[in-house]
């Protein structure tokens, strides 16, 4: 077989591939209440295009058939129905962030909260420090059109999570698994500090201790443990 053809064959099978990793990490995080109705996920293809759930589909019985291949303009280049209004803060990131191969936007109740009244994200619990400092984007509008995505997107800067106020939160990764992953840890953390805020004050993690589970904690086992404790939920 010519050289062409087995890349073409070996993208196929990495597309259908990340296909499937993302329908699952849609669904676990429709589970997990950190999207509705709403909230979309999507990976990185070579070629300036990416995966991503239609805007109008069901998130707790997605199929891979609800994933639609656009490029970074919305464009869709293959599938069933249009991308969501807010595919620009995927691009916006992509453009900005060539290490990021996949992201994750929700506008989970909890972080939200948060943002809501200016409490600031605080490290509460060992996997939520991960994601610790949060850079948070001042501004409740949506992602849909390319000045707040270069706004989002410079609020994220190097980092791999960024709220927005009264709105949402995003997660990127250089795979789907970290993406969700991250997602989970975020929100896991500000239902913890959100509850603990209503019986005290919430001992918040030092700076030794942060760089302590960065270095424990940001490990492929461990987040391959986590999105597996969510993967075996779902059938
Ligand atoms: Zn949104």
């Amino acid at each position: 077989m010519p050289d062409t053809a087995l890349k073409d064959r070996k993208d196929a099978t990495s597309e259908i591939t990340l296909k499937q990793q993302l329908v699952e990490c849609i669904r676990m995080l429709e589970r997990s209440d950190i999207i509705d109705y709403n909230g979309h996920a999507s990976a990185r293809l070579d070629g300036n295009r990416m995966l991503i759930n239609i805007g109008s589909c069901q998130r707790s019985s997605l199929a891979v058939a609800d994933i639609c291949t656009i490029d970074m303009e919305g464009n869709v280049l293959e599938g069933n129905g249009k991308p969501p209004l807010e595919f620009h803060l995927h691009a916006g990131i992509y453009r900005a962030r060539p290490d990021v191969k996949a992201v994750v936007h929700a506008h989970p109740k909890w972080s939200t909260f948060l943002t809501m009244v200016g409490e600031s994200y605080q490290p509460v619990y060992a996997q939520g420090s991960l994601v610790y400092p949060m850079p948070v984007l001042d501004s409740p509008n949506s992602i849909n059109n390319t000045v707040m995505a270069d706004r989002l997107a410079a609020t994220l800067g190097d980092r791999p999570a960024a709220m927005m106020k009264s709105h949402g939160a995003v997660t990127v990764g250089k795979t789907i698994v970290e993406a969700f992953v991250l997602a989970n840890y975020l929100e896991e953390n500000a239902y913890r500090q959100y509850m603990a805020l209503q019986i005290g004050k919430p001992y918040t993690f030092t700076d030794e201790e942060v760089a302590l589970c960065r270095e424990k904690l940001w490990t492929e086992s461990l987040f391959k443990r986590t999105w597996d404790h969510f993967r075996a939920k779902l059938d």
